[in-house]
């Protein structure tokens, strides 16, 4: 028998550039991107600033250093940054914020990714002589750890206000943000406009090869181009991460919907198997978290039996498996995927 295709659920990060992309990437007109002499880098900024009505936008290799450089842009040394407990910033990003960017972390604690105002305005520290200043508010929407919930446009107007009241900065990691827009069904400015600034990647759900956005005001662009300088992420002909990166904002947003509704199908059909319990109010994106029951399969063996039947999971926390569906992963993979889960656990 044929060994079946890889059904690979670990993350959205898997995906391959479309042929588009790749013909993108062939034809592209280059420069030195640092002398701002890349006409498609160019081209691909002022688009991506447009679709967030923002002054402007700047191309970078990674999220994680797309937040660093945001964070080092927004704040001094010794400030102290409100983060979210359950952030990427905080979980997966080596600590830089700290370890590069000498910054404090104070973490809040919420439900489902969003603060809520009073828990906020209750969270932020006085001035104080005792306390670091407090420089800035980071969101992270969608929320990854939290399983791809969403932020929604009230509850960043909401943590918004609070930003305003306490003359914070507000920044949305907002890696999987078109996530959000697609579920929400509105345009992305509705999000965007909360913040002054933020982030996106086009290395997930948008299928590029590489690259994250900053995307906030020219002021702000402008020094968080050299600090992107000085983390050694000035890029030369840097034209061929763009050019996937113009046909990712012209072409592959709406097809997010297709990733959330097999997300939607995996989680209610793996909700039906014995020994999974899956929150399905938290399924809003292309993320399922779920447990499994440690009396009848331990974590580990659980995804190990999966991987024998080329099926791909990641494993987040003790007894906490998370899928995410994008490009590539079809209807037919995610029944699949039931049957195989179902079988193991029975
Ligand atoms: C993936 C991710 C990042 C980091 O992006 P990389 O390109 O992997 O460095 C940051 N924030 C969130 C919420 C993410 O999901």
């Amino acid at each position: 028998m044929r060994k079946q295709a890889t059904i690979d659920l670990r993350s959205d990060t898997v995906t391959l550039p479309t042929q588009e992309m790749i013909e993108a990437i062939t034809t592209a007109k280059l420069g030195d991107d640092v002398y701002a002499e890349d006409p498609t880098v160019r081209e691909f900024e002022e688009l991506a600033a447009r679709k967030f009505g923002k002054q402007a936008a700047l191309l970078v290799p990674s999220g994680t250093q797309a937040n660093l450089i945001s964070l080092m842009t927004n704040c001094k040394r010794g400030d102290l940054v409100f983060l979210e407990a359950q952030s990427h910033i905080y979980w997966y990003e080596v600590g830089g914020l700290s370890a590069i960017a000498g910054l404090f972390p104070w973490l809040i604690e919420t439900e489902n990714g969003a603060f809520g105002y009073e828990q906020l305005e209750n969270a932020i520290r006085p001035k104080n002589i005792h306390f670091p200043e407090a420089s800035i508010i980071c969101v992270e929407n969608t929320h990854n750890r939290h399983g791809g919930t969403i932020v929604t446009p009230s509850q960043l107007e909401a943590i918004s206000q609070v930003a305003k009241n306490n003359s914070l900065k507000l920044y949305m990691d907002g890696a999987r943000i078109f996530n959000a827009a697609i579920a929400l069904d509105c345009d992305v400015q509705a999000l965007s406009r909360h913040v002054d600034n933020l982030m996106f990647s086009l290395s997930k759900g948008l299928c590029c090869p590489i690259g994250s956005v900053l995307v906030g005001s020219t002021s702000f662009v402008e020094k968080a181009r050299k600090t992107r300088k000085i983390l050694g992420g000035g890029m030369r002909q840097a034209g061929v991460i763009a050019a996937p990166g113009i046909v990712a904002l012209e072409k592959m947003i709406p097809r997010l919907k297709e990733d959330h509704n097999n997300a939607k199908n995996l989680a209610e059909g793996l909700a039906t198997l014995r020994g999974i319990h899956i929150n399905l109010s938290l399924v809003q994106t292309n993320i399922v978290t779920f447990d499994v029951d440690p009396s009848i399969i331990d974590d580990e063996e659980f995804i190990s039996k999966l991987a024998k039947q080329s099926i791909l999971a990641a494993l987040q926390d003790k007894n906490k498996i998370r899928m995410v569906t994008h490009y590539g992963i079809s209807k037919e993979n995610i029944e699949a995927t039931i049957a195989v889960a179902g079988k193991i656990l029975s």
